[in-house]
């Protein structure tokens, strides 16, 4: 076995202020009754800085300045609106080392996934939606589609600047202004997002930031003069903002949580599978809505199949999101551990058989080993319930049939793998699967040109792609 020698990235390349403050109109001011709240480092619980709290007043700031910038950035030619969106999408290339850093510090995800997964992905992004911002009127929406007014935008805190990305980058293409709200444990790079956009010389009002915990969230998505809001998060909160919205006139839509099956047939690659599992389970800790979260393995091949996984499960280094090593790294939260400790608990009370590789956890910080469940069946919490956390449950199938069954057999539908040889076997299962994303022999793909949405409890509307700008126009 190998043992590798620390490689920690610098974090010298990125340089955290000690307070920060609401980005209102183009500049930086405290909240009105002075409220704070810090953001610490998962993987050490250092604060890393004191942020502003929005109370309501704020909000209102907020939503003023985009309804009076929404004047003048609607009626700009699509052509002008793509330059400033070309120009941020360049300056967070070039600032890519900085911002990956910053987010693993903020969240805890490995270096490795926020510098080649999430930095490259929310560049992407805004340069795919550049492009669409001079062809709205061949975007199959009418001649001349026009945009809804102002978004107000909140997101969760697994993927901070790539959910900011999926909610930014569309409303603007289309002539919408903004006002988004990070989440309350990760706001610092949407904070140094709002630096981006000053770089850019985007005009004051356009884009509009507010932190602070959920009730900033819940002023900015029942401000009555929101034309349109976006959420990204749990289920019973999307439900929250569902029901604030019903009857309003406001645009809703919502991408909540997943239960997605990844199922592997007898005539899969096992090795291939087994990689698409781990990064399935495993990528950003788990804290993934689209995680394949319960691994349906036909039963012929469940022994083969488990023994290849749990020897490359021993293989994951858990510890340092700086350390370029690093493949699992800190729980984004103690109320999120809290959450996987105890889902993880019921599991074993249940009579689910539970397995974890050797691995030694740092002393501070929030930390769970890589785990996986056997013998768990549909009646189980750990097979129902969102664990967002390093937790794979195992289920077996014989059928074809039974696979399916119990693929769709959840509340949630927002994405499904398929591991099989032939191509025949992956389009009939992939076409019964209720599920927005069907990944055929991989995992976890994304690219800003393909829609991503849920059925049933994962929500409604659809983010990325042409579909990605319906929601943002009348
Ligand atoms: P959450 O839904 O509480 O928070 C998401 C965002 O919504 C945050 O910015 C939060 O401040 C804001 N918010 C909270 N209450 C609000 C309200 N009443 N009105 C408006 N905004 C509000 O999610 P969480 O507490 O961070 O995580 C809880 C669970 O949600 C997790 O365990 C996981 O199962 C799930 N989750 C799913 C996703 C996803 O991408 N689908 C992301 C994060 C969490
Ligand atoms: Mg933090």
């Amino acid at each position: 076995m190998f043992s590798y020698a620390p490689a920690p990235e610098s974090r010298s390349v990125v340089d955290i202020a000690s307070s920060y403050g609401l980005f209102i109109d183009g500049s930086f001011d405290p909240a009105k009754d002075g409220g704070t709240f810090k953001t610490v480092n998962p993987a050490s619980e250092e604060v890393l800085a004191e942020v502003a709290a929005a109370g309501s007043e704020d909000v209102d700031r907020a939503v003023a300045a985009a309804r009076r910038a929404f004047e003048s950035w609607s009626a700009l030619p699509g052509s002008e609106r793509a330059k400033y969106l070309f120009r941020i999408a360049r300056i967070i290339q070039e600032r890519s080392r900085e911002l990956a850093v910053l987010e693993s510090l903020d969240n805890g995800k490995p270096i490795k996934e926020s510098r080649d997964v999430d930095l490259p992905l929310v560049a992407a992004h805004f340069f795919y939606y550049a492009g669409w911002a001079d062809k709205l009127g061949y975007a199959g929406f009418g001649p001349d589609p026009r945009p809804l007014g102002v978004a107000g935008q909140v997101i969760p805190w697994n993927f901070p600047l790539l959910m900011l990305a999926w909610k930014i980058a569309p409303a603007l293409a289309t002539g919408n202004t903004v006002v988004l709200k990070p989440a309350e444990t990760t706001p610092l790079s949407a904070l140094f997002f709002a630096d981006v956009c000053r770089q850019a010389d985007l005009p004051p009002g356009v884009v509009n930031i507010v932190t602070g915990a959920g009730d900033t969230g819940a002023y900015l998505v029942q401000h009555p003069d929101v034309n349109k809001v976006a959420f990204t998060g749990s289920t019973e909160v999307g439900r929250e903002i569902a029901r604030a919205v019903a009857g309003t006139g406001k645009r809703l839509t919502l991408e909540l949580g997943g239960k997605a099956a990844n199922i592997v047939f007898d005539d899969a690659p096992i090795d291939q599978a087994v990689e698409g599992i781990v990064n399935g389970i495993f990528f950003n800790q788990g804290h993934v809505c689209c995680a394949g979260s319960r691994l349906l393995v036909q039963e012929s091949i469940a022994e083969e199949l488990l023994t290849s996984l749990k020897r490359r499960m021993s293989t994951l280094r858990v510890g340092d999101p700086l350390d370029k090593n690093t493949d699992i790294g800190a729980i984004n939260s103690a109320a999120q551990l809290a959450r996987i400790t105890e889902l993880s608990e019921i599991g074993g009370a249940e009579g689910a058989e539970r397995w974890s590789p050797e691995c030694q956890l740092p002393d501070r910080g929030f930390w769970f080993a890589p785990t996986i469940f056997t013998g768990v069946t549909q009646a189980h919490r750990i097979a129902r319930e969102e664990i967002f956390g390093p937790v794979l449950s195992v289920l077996t199938f014989r059928t074809p049939a039974e696979a399916v069954e119990k693929a769709n057999n959840t509340p949630y539908g927002l994405s499904a793998g398929v591991w099989s040889e032939k191509g025949s076997r992956i389009l009939a299962i992939a076409d019964k699967l209720r599920a927005g994303v069907v990944w055929a022999n991989t995992f976890n793909k994304f690219d800003p040109a393909s829609p991503f949405g849920g059925y049933k409890e994962s929500g409604y509307g659809r983010e990325g792609g042409r579909h990605g700008l319906e929601a943002y126009l009348a």
